[in-house]
């Protein structure tokens, strides 16, 4: 008599896969999510090193379990799982409300990106005890920002924004990475009382955590809001890359304050001048894994937030899950967020959409074009 098989074996991929489909294509953005699941397991088969795509670490650990593939966000698989969950719609994914918002306090104003609604939004979530801390980044001497677990207002409030602080040492360095692998740090949180706590992060970083919980694994169980910051492209550059720029926009990067990212980039220079930089100037120095990414408007996150369509000090809002519709209304109704009261009208409303499809295209267009 024949044997008969119960299920058709399936080879899950593993570790070797993601080196060959996304590593060796140059499309690891470094994300973290692999290395944070395989860590927060106790498999600890692999690492981040302190640059570049995640590495054996110890080879003989690994149980060629796949989730570190599964969860990358390079791979696109469980994307069809994730958009039925997430009522995800073309192109921009499921919105409940498109909206500016404004954070409501000066000091988060004056530190915030935009309006400083994430940053807000976050107290908000912290002052009712909804979670214990916060994901979120925070300035490490020159030049650099670094993956923070904020567990108090003010660690909240001195997270806020993407402001660099620039100095002389700039031109010391050989290499710069605007990225900051913030899930990395979920995989500490994991065995301590720390069940509730929001992250912020980029599209990838969103997306990792999303099919953390798809699949129900660590480290994603402690997450309950994810809030979703719009992406174009993060860059990285080294001393050559950075002179073509600074010659041809005529300044000097040790001269940067701060800089922030709409359709273009907008660097503030201490004397308070502005350079724009348009968008095809920086594709010599954008990540080449941002150019195998196809979400700009954070999709699966439970709220998303950008400049792009907004006035200067509002943030462009999108509230997508039922969790997220909750958290924004509440906070707009006890007082830490409000909306421009010239914002109401359909006209307007349908400007911002507009603008952030068209972003929401171009980057799938740019994804299409390049592989
Ligand atoms: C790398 C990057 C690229 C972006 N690209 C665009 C774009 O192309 N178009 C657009 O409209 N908007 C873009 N944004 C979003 C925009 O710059 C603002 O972050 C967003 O509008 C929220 O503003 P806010 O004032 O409400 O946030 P804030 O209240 O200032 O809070 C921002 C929060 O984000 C955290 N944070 C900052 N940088 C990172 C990071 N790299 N990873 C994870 N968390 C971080 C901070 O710690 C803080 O908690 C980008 C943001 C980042 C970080
Ligand atoms: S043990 Fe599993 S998650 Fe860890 S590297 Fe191996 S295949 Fe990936
Ligand atoms: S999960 Fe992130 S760090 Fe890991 S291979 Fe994918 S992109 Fe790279
Ligand atoms: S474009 Fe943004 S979301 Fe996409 S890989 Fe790059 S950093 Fe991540």
């Amino acid at each position: 008599m024949s044997e008969t098989k119960l299920v058709d074996e399936i080879v899950p991929k593993s570790f070797e896969d993601l080196i060959k489909e996304v590593h060796e294509k140059g499309l690891c953005g470094e994300c973290g999510g692999c290395v944070s699941f395989c860590s927060a397991a106790e498999l600890k088969a692999i690492e981040m090193p302190p640059s570049g795509p995640p590495v054996y670490s110890n080879k003989d650990n690994c149980l060629h379990c796949g989730l570190c593939y599964l969860v990358c966000p390079q791979t696109y698989v469980l994307n069809d799982e994730l958009n039925e969950r997430f009522n995800y719609r073309v192109s921009i994914g499921n919105r409940k409300k498109i909206t500016s918002s404004q954070s409501t306090s000066e000091e988060v104003k004056r530190r915030a990106t935009d309006g400083g609604a994430v940053t807000s939004i976050l107290l908000y979530l912290l002052d009712h005890n909804l979670i214990k801390g916060a994901l979120v980044c925070k300035k490490e001497g020159p030049f650099k920002r670094v993956p923070f677990f904020a567990t108090t207002r003010q660690q909240i409030i001195e997270a806020a924004g993407s402001h660099f602080d620039l100095s002389k040492q700039v031109s010391g360095l050989e290499h710069y990475d605007t990225f900051i692998p913030t899930i990395t740090k979920l995989k500490k949180i994991v065995g301590t009382d720390m069940m509730n706590i929001a992250v912020v992060g980029t599209p990838c970083q969103i997306h990792s955590i999303r099919k953390m919980q798809e699949l129900s694994i660590l480290p994603a169980h402690v997450v309950k809001y994810t809030l979703g910051l719009f992406c174009n492209f993060n860059f990285s550059f080294d001393a050559e890359a950075r002179k073509k720029i600074e010659d041809k926009y005529g300044f000097a990067f040790e001269d940067v304050e701060s800089m922030n990212i709409k359709d273009f980039l907008a660097l503030q220079l201490r004397n308070n001048e502005t350079i724009v930089i348009e968008f095809q100037d920086l594709n010599d120095i954008a990540r080449k894994a941002c150019f195998g990414c196809r979400d700009f408007s954070n999709v699966y996150a439970d709220i998303s937030f950008g400049g792009l369509g907004s006035k200067d000090e509002y943030t462009t809002t999108i509230v997508r899950t039922n969790v997220g519709e909750e958290i924004y209304n509440a906070a707009v109704k006890e007082g830490y967020l409000k909306e421009p009261i010239d914002l109401n009208t359909a006209v307007k409303k349908s400007e911002m959409l507009a603008k952030v499809i068209s972003f929401g295209k171009r980057k799938f267009e740019r994804y299409k074009e390049t592989f």
